[in-house]
């Protein structure tokens, strides 16, 4: 063990960049954060390795740990390029195939650098150069150093050349995309020198200490949140512990952050960040390309199709960054299967109540049509006339007006039956009730009695209209013909007519009187209308009489 001072420095780097790459850690989910972590870990361990060949004595020792330190150093380009490249937005470029190829020159430098027989192909005859207390191994380089140099020096100006790109199309990023450069550029020059020789001390290697500059440059980016949140936005426990889905996409369409809800239910995968959305199941990804393109601020919108179909309010919103240019869009979206389904659930059983109602009230209608009228002529029944006629005579009284009651029976109505058939009875018998309804007042009241007898109610009415208004009706149903079963069915009527208050003060009275007066039409001969008349209804009772 020896002891130098100028083994602090690339120990202090080691330390520093294993802090950042810890701390980067919190920003796993952001783009480039992957390979940004990787390379702080790569030139942790770089410079450990480095810091430990200062302080070891044995020259045999040294240069095995000079060997072993290409294990990290020889993917530091590397990791640099995919960092440029996964933070410029193209991390759908990074194919595994890909990574494959790109990785071929380090993993053979790595072997070389193991192959002891295989030294001279790389670094070989080791030299050490004493300078006061630091002493340095240099070596004589072999064809493939020169080949693994090349093809360090080619990927970090391809990473340049991305970045400068990306300065030269996304004007709002210029700052960062300066600071990326710088980041690169400076260790980048170290090392050519470094390599060159052209180094106040040959053999110490500054790159640690330079990439150290690298991640504090990085790191502090990243504290500031100006590097890698591509967009910056309320993050961490809020974001991942509510229940709503919550993607953002860069206006390059690419995924630039989700939360954890998302990431279930869309199906995220885990390194999306920096992807396109085709990376997503295709329900998914289309979605948020079609709202992408013409962001409208809220919408339902439904992913997936029969048990598996759910129903999203989407909300989609622009993001600006602090000058109030748009950088990305942030989509909300929130589950309201359950709730639509309890809507859905509701309108059927309301529209089927709604039915139940309306067929009940159909019924009822029946019911009370049922309750007061007669099936066959439509007329009122004889129930609903009684009602009628007492609350017509209390009027009547009250008014001191007089009303009439005409009762008809149609003749040898018993006959037609007999001729013709029942049915042809209820042809006459409807005719009838159209007959009714048609000649009497919206004053009157039509009934059917029972049977072939009716009973029409005349408010207002004296005997001799009443009679009157009888004897039209008689003449009527004379002329009227029926047609049944190519027969013409006609027949005659008679009525007898009584009056309030003069054949009686009641009901029962009154109609007892124009039921004596039919049966008088129907004593004298039928096809004729009779009034009540005192004297005749006393007759007609004598006669009646056993
Ligand atoms: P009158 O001239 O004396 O009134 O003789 P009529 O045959 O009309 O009298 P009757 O009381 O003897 O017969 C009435 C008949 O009316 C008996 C019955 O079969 C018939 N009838 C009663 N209700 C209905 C009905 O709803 N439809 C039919 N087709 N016939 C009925
Ligand atoms: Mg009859
Ligand atoms: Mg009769």
């Amino acid at each position: 063990m020896i002891y130098t001072p100028y083994a602090w420095l690339p120990l202090a780097s080691a330390i520093l960049l294993a802090s950042i790459a810890v701390y980067a850690g919190y920003y796993r989910r952001l783009a480039a954060c992957r390979p940004f972590r990787a390379l702080m870990w790569l030139s942790s361990l770089f410079s450990l390795i480095f810091a430990l060949n200062l302080v070891v004595a044995p020259l045999g020792l040294r240069v095995l740990l000079l060997h072993l330190i290409y294990i990290p150093g020889a993917f530091i380009a590397p990791a640099i390029l995919i960092m440029v490249v996964e933070h410029t937005g193209h991390a759908a470029w990074i194919t595994r195939r890909r990574l494959g190829a790109l990785l071929i020159v380090p993993v053979v430098t790595v072997i070389l650098t193991l192959t002891p027989p295989l030294y001279p192909l790389f670094r070989h005859s080791p030299q050490m150069i004493v300078d006061g207390s630091l002493s340095n191994v240099v070596f004589s380089r072999g064809p493939w150093y020169w080949i693994y140099y090349g093809y360090g020096t080619v990927l970090s100006i391809c990473a340049l050349a991305i970045l400068t790109v990306s300065l030269l199309t996304h004007a709002q990023r210029r700052q960062e995309m300066l600071l990326l450069i710088l980041g690169i550029i400076v260790p980048f020059l170290a090392d050519i020198l470094t390599t060159l020789r052209i180094t106040p001390l040959p053999g110490y290697a500054w790159t640690p200490l330079l990439l150290a500059c690298t991640g504090v440059i990085y790191g502090w980016a990243l504290l500031r949140g100006q590097i890698f949140t591509v967009v910056p936005i309320a993050r961490g426990a809020v974001m991942d512990h509510i229940e709503d889905l919550v993607i953002v996409l860069s206006t390059q369409g690419q995924i630039a952050d989700f939360n954890s809800a998302a990431q279930v239910v869309c199906g995220i995968p885990p390194q999306a960040i920096g992807a396109l959305v085709d990376v997503l199941p295709p329900a998914w990804a289309d979605l948020l390309r079609c709202h992408d393109r013409e962001p409208m601020g809220k919408s339902e919108v439904t992913v997936g199709l029969g048990e598996e179909r759910h129903i999203y309010d989407l909300v989609v919103s622009t993001i600006n960054d602090r000058r109030g240019r748009p950088v990305g869009h942030l989509f909300i979206l929130h589950d309201v299967t359950e709730r639509k389904r309890a809507e859905d659930a509701l309108r059927e059983a309301n529209q089927s109540l709604q039915a139940q109602l309306a067929e009940i009230q159909q019924l009822q209608i029946l019911l009370r049509e049922q309750a007061t009228h007669d099936v066959l002529t439509g007329l009122f029944n004889r129930r609903y006339m009684q009602e009628i006629l007492d609350q017509s005579l209390a009027h009547a009284a009250r008014e001191r007006s007089p009303l009439s009651v005409m009762m008809i029976d149609i003749d040898h109505f018993k006959k037609l039956n007999d001729a013709y058939g029942h049915k042809a009875g209820d042809m006459m018998l409807q005719a009838m009730g159209a007959l009714l309804r048609g000649q009497t007042r919206q004053m009157d009241t039509a009934c059917r009695y029972g049977g072939e007898e009716f009973v029409v109610i005349m408010s207002t009415a004296t005997l001799d209209m009443a009679m009157g208004r009888a004897d039209e009706l008689r003449q009527a149903f004379e002329e009227m013909r029926v047609e049944y079963d190519s027969h013409e069915l006609q027949g005659t009527i008679s009525a007898g007519v009584a009056t309030f208050p003069k054949h009686g003060g009641d009901s029962d009275t009154l109609l007892r009187a124009a039921d004596q007066a039919l049966y008088m039409a129907k004593a004298t001969g039928r096809n004729r209308v009779c009034a009540a008349d005192t004297a005749l209804g006393a007759a007609s009772k004598l006669l009646t009489a056993p």
